[in-house]
């Protein structure tokens, strides 16, 4: 009997032949569970939602880092909320200007299971400058965060947990916890299948910061396979500065899917996308 994993996302599906289920378990938040499948290698599931593959997390995770690491002149202090597979963590810290990396994620089990079965991305969690705190985004950011170059919101859909994370007060206080030249990204879903969260989520951005656009990747194991990420500066924007391109040779040397062409690139976005920004079609 043929063995299948699959994630129902509203009134999609997406399955997944598996060979065995390697992990399962209930935390206080959620059911974290990592099976072997065919095609992609090890999966991560929470509450049945993928959120993490062998064979395609690179483009999530050098996306979400890249980007706004080069954008930034000299980041320093960057703050990670969720992201408790490692994957993000893991390519912040190959950028030599980096001093302290926080994470915080709610879930202890999500970062001791990822340790465990995908240590290539959970590779660099015990690193001397990576600080890992289990607890809440939301509550964090409220009380103690402050100082920070880079924030990532690297979460799970607004569901459960992650729901506190798409608030208004929870981008104030991002905002607050950066310093005056920072920048924060955030996952923002798909624009196939999510337009009611990006038409409300983007003019929120844009009521807080300055500087606001979106970014697109693909990832074949979220559903459609086109994301989007939001950058929300306080200072710096794209393109990506002449003087900042070393650094840029440097890092993309070292990624499977980030480059410089495609840094600029990604900015570029289709005409439905700039619909659902209303942004007007044509380049004045
Ligand atoms: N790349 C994935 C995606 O785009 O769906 C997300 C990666 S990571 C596994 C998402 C993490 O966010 C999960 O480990 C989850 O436990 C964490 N999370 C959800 N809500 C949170 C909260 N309020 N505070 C901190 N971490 C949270």
């Amino acid at each position: 009997m043929e063995l299948w994993t699959t994630e129902q996302h509203k009134d999609m599906a997406l399955g997944f032949r598996t060979t065995k289920t390697l992990y399962h378990a209930q935390s206080p938040y959620q059911a974290v569970d990592i099976v072997e499948t065919t095609r992609y290698g090890r999966l991560l599931l929470l509450d049945g939602a993928v959120m993490t593959t062998d064979k395609d997390e690179f483009v999530y995770h050098e996306m979400i880092s890249h980007v706004p690491m080069l954008a930034h002149p000299n980041p320093k202090r960057v703050l990670v909320i969720g992201g408790g597979d490692g994957g993000t963590v893991r390519e912040l810290v190959k950028h030599p200007s980096v001093e302290q990396v926080v994470l915080c994620e709610i879930d202890g089990l999500v970062v001791d299971s990822c340790k465990e079965f995908f240590p290539q991305i959970a590779a660099e969690l015990n690193h001397p400058k990576v600080e890992v705190i289990i607890g809440d985004g939301v509550a964090y950011m409220a009380n103690d965060a402050k100082g920070f170059d880079l924030i990532i919101i690297d979460s799970t859909d607004p569901i459960g947990p992650g729901e506190g994370l798409f608030t208004e007060e929870f981008y104030r206080n991002t905002y607050n916890a950066l310093n005056e030249d920072g920048m924060m990204v955030a996952q923002t879903e798909s624009p196939f299948v999510c337009q009611d969260l990006i038409r409300t989520i983007y003019p929120m951005y844009e009521r807080i910061f300055p500087i606001v656009r979106m970014y697109t990747g693909h990832i074949p194991t979220y559903p459609s396979g086109f994301w989007t990420w939001a950058f929300c500066s306080r200072k710096y924007d794209y393109p990506l500065p002449e003087a900042h391109l070393d650094r840029v040779r440097e890092i993309e040397k070292t990624c499977k899917y980030y480059n410089a062409e495609l840094h600029a690139a990604s900015f570029v976005l289709p005409n439905f996308v700039k619909d659902l920004l209303k942004q007007p079609i044509s380049i004045q």
